[in-house]
């Protein structure tokens, strides 16, 4: 089995940005409110996530980090309508087997933390005490310290960070609940406040919208909100005469996860028609919301495709949205 997390790792954990993508979700998918990442040297050195979610208990926090862990699906109904981010329950054991992993966890019901430890591909996980708030870290040392192939692969900090940043903001705009803080070699380099739900779903977006993209992305944007039966699209679309060509705000969400979906691209596109010359490209923050059972997102096990059940249905749903949405700059 430990050499099949290692293979496993080589699908889940290409770069450092893959680790905090699964941690982050991790922490998501716990509850979190706050979600802390720490990372030097554009991960290459340490990545340390933490979170005061619901924690997890001494018994499982051994069996995380072993193989097939995963406490998020009941039974096999589930797999069907799978509504939480993960579910394969290979993240932590694959990442482990290519760094030093320590998780320490205190769920509020336990009166101590503990810490648990696993290196590569040794067998053993070890588990002490230790002191810890309510809440999950995760720290990822020297990763691929055992795959020098990998390694190798590496990019410089920076790039590695910027794919860490960008991630964050994806992520933060699926959330605007969460606060985020992104650290790079100490420094603060992002940090976004939760905004509440009781501003009101599109209040609360375009405030983390505001914060992630710009406020003159939000300024020059038309929201526009639509519902077909058990679909949900709310959409932020720039005016046509203010799209770029280069660097395009372009962020679409299906169920809360960044998607960078062909059909809602052309969906999208077609919308804005001769609105936009060709070299001019839509801005857009587009976010979906549609039954589980509707969509397939784990086409690949990274988790960046997505099959919908419906998609001529959907694709002419989302046109319809966005030209409505056009319209409005019109009046
Ligand atoms: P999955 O997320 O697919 O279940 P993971 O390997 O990512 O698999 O995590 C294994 C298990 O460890 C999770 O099912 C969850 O029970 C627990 N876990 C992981 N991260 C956290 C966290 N931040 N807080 C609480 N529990 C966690
Ligand atoms: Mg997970």
């Amino acid at each position: 089995p430990q050499l099949a997390n290692q293979i496993a790792a080589g699908e889940v954990v290409e770069r450092p940005a893959s680790v905090v993508k699964e941690l982050v979700e991790n922490a998501l998918d716990a509850g979190a409110s706050k979600v802390e990442v720490d990372i030097d040297r554009g991960g290459h050195k340490r990545i340390l996530i933490r979170d005061n979610g619901k924690g997890i208990d001494k018994e499982q926090l051994t069996l995380a980090l072993s193989r097939h862990a995963t406490s998020k699906i009941a039974n096999i109904d589930d797999l069907e309508a799978i509504s939480s981010l993960g579910f394969r329950g290979e993240a932590l054991a694959s990442i482990s087997s290519v760094s030093r992993l320590t998780m320490t966890s205190k769920p509020a019901e336990q009166n101590e933390a503990w810490s648990a430890m696993a290196e590569g591909l040794a067998m053993n996980v070890d588990i002490k005490p230790a002191a810890h708030p309510n809440g999950t870290s995760v720290d990822v040392v020297d990763l691929f310290f055992n795959t020098p192939a990998r390694r190798k692969f590496l990019r410089a900090e920076k790039t590695e960070f910027n794919h860490i940043e960008t991630l964050i903001k994806r992520i933060a705009l699926s959330r605007p609940d969460v606060s985020f803080i992104l650290k790079h070699n100490q420094k603060v380099i992002k940090k976004y406040r939760a905004h509440s739900e009781t501003l009101g779903v599109v209040e609360q977006k375009s405030k983390r919208i505001a914060e992630v993209i710009n406020t003159s992305f939000i300024d020059s944007a038309s929201v526009f909100t639509s519902k077909y039966e058990q679909v949900s699209i709310a959409v932020w679309i720039k005016a046509p005469e203010l799209c770029v060509s280069v660097n395009p705000a372009q962020y679409s969400f299906v169920n809360g996860r960044m998607m960078r979906d062909k059909l809602i691209q052309h969906a999208i596109r077609q919308a804005y028609g001769q609105l936009l010359h060709p070299e001019q490209l839509p801005e857009y923050v587009i976010f979906i919301e549609l039954p589980a059972n509707e969509v397939d997102v784990n086409v690949h096990p990274a988790k960046h495709e997505v099959r919908f059940h419906h998609a001529r249905l959907l694709h002419d749903l989302i046109v319809k949205t966005i030209k409505d949405a056009l319209d409005s700059f019109q009046m």
